[in-house]
């Protein structure tokens, strides 16, 4: 059976400054509905997908982070973007799934994917909740808010804990386990709706607009007057750099992603003094790294959703053509919490 697939891709590679709609197509090519005899495809009529930053590294020409890790491969230009997602199995040459099956993975940036691989697709059972926390909250944002917080800040009940980009994704979730696990929790955002929505809805004890702000090194010196046990990174630049140098002796960096460096060649310059003198450690980390943390996220997780303990913020938009926009919007802070569009009804 053919059908047709609307799908995004790029134009250009974007090397300099943020991305453009300019850089972006919505193409339509003929598409199958079925898999040949014997071939190993799987075909998923795509439901919800992810919108993450990282995915600009991806389409620049070079990036370190391309040879990583085979998520974070270049985007060829013209091609279907690969992203993580949830959809329904249309046909399946693969053993693994069937007609119908929910599934979570690696899909694309398009109305339908054909999967060659099954490795990074996994059936999904939704256990009571709604899709699109198996994209956000329950999946990769999740795991890495999860095990950046706690594999790589090993946290202490009561320790003073910084995140920026406080309003997003993986930010707040980051404050929200932090908040539960017993620590003071201190945020930043770019706009003052962000943080009322820190303070009154999150349970934040502290948050600010990074905007507004004239001196940031005094203002965590003010908002931690006793120093940083903990910086959670989800921005690097200019934030690295005051956190750094509030940080107190033996206080850990998670460096989970730094937006504000993949659009702009200024880089972090902490003070590497500090760094020596207080011990600090710097760590970078992917949330793959913790796939044997999984299970534990998960129990831990769906706990404190089935007892209201943490909240869900979801940013969803309608409509495969609306995917360059709601990417756009991460890098001028349009988004409150997990970026998804919805790409079909359920
Ligand atoms: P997100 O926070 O939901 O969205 C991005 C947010 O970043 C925007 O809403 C904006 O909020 C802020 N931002 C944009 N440009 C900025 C700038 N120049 N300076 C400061 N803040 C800026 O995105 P996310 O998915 O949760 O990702 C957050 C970070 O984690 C990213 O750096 C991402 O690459 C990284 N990440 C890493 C992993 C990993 O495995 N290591 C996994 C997922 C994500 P404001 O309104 O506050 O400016």
């Amino acid at each position: 059976m053919e059908s047709t697939n609307r799908y995004i891709t790029i134009k250009t590679h974007i090397n300099h400054g943020e991305p453009k709609e300019s850089h972006f197509e919505l193409k339509t090519a003929a598409f199958g509905l079925s898999v040949e005899l014997g071939s190993n495809d799987v075909i998923v009529k795509n439901l919800y997908v992810s919108i993450d930053p990282y995915q600009i590294n991806r389409m620049k020409s070079y990036s370190p982070s391309q040879k990583a890790i085979n998520f974070a491969v270049g985007i060829a230009l013209g091609e279907v973007i690969d992203a993580y997602g949830v959809g329904r199995v249309v046909a399946s040459g693969n053993p693994k799934f069937e007609k119908d099956d929910l599934v979570a993975g690696l899909i694309t940036w398009g109305e339908y994917s054909k999967i060659k691989d099954g490795n990074m697709l996994n059936k999904l059972d939704p256990m009571g909740f709604p899709l699109t926390y198996h994209v956000g909250i329950l999946g990769f944002s999740g795991l890495t808010a999860y095990g950046g917080f706690f594999k790589v800040c090993k946290p202490t009940k009561g320790e003073k804990v910084f995140v920026s980009a406080a309003a997003g994704s993986v930010g707040n979730l980051v404050g929200q386990y932090a908040k539960l696990f017993g620590c003071y929790v201190v945020g930043c955002a770019g706009s003052k709706k962000k943080v009322e929505l820190l303070k009154e809805q999150l349970g934040f004890d502290e948050a600010f607009n990074y905007k507004e702000e004239k001196d940031l090194k005094s203002t965590l010196k003010r908002l931690f007057p006793d120093g940083i046990d903990i910086y959670f990174d989800n921005v690097g630049g200019e934030m690295l750099k005051v956190a750094v140098s509030n940080m107190n002796t033996f206080g850990r960096v998670a460096v989970c992603g730094i937006i504000s460096e993949y659009t702009d060649e200024k880089r972090a310059a902490p003070d590497m003094i500090d760094v020596v003198y207080k011990r600090i450690t710097i760590r970078g980390f992917l949330a793959t790294d913790y796939m044997n943390a999984h299970a534990d996220f998960m129990s831990t997780t769906c706990d404190y959703l089935r007892t209201a303990k943490i909240k869900v913020l979801e940013d969803i938009t309608p409509g495969v053509e609306s995917i360059p926009s709601a990417f756009i919007g991460l890098f001028h802070g349009d988004n409150v919490g997990k970026k998804i569009v919805k790409i079909a009804n359920e």
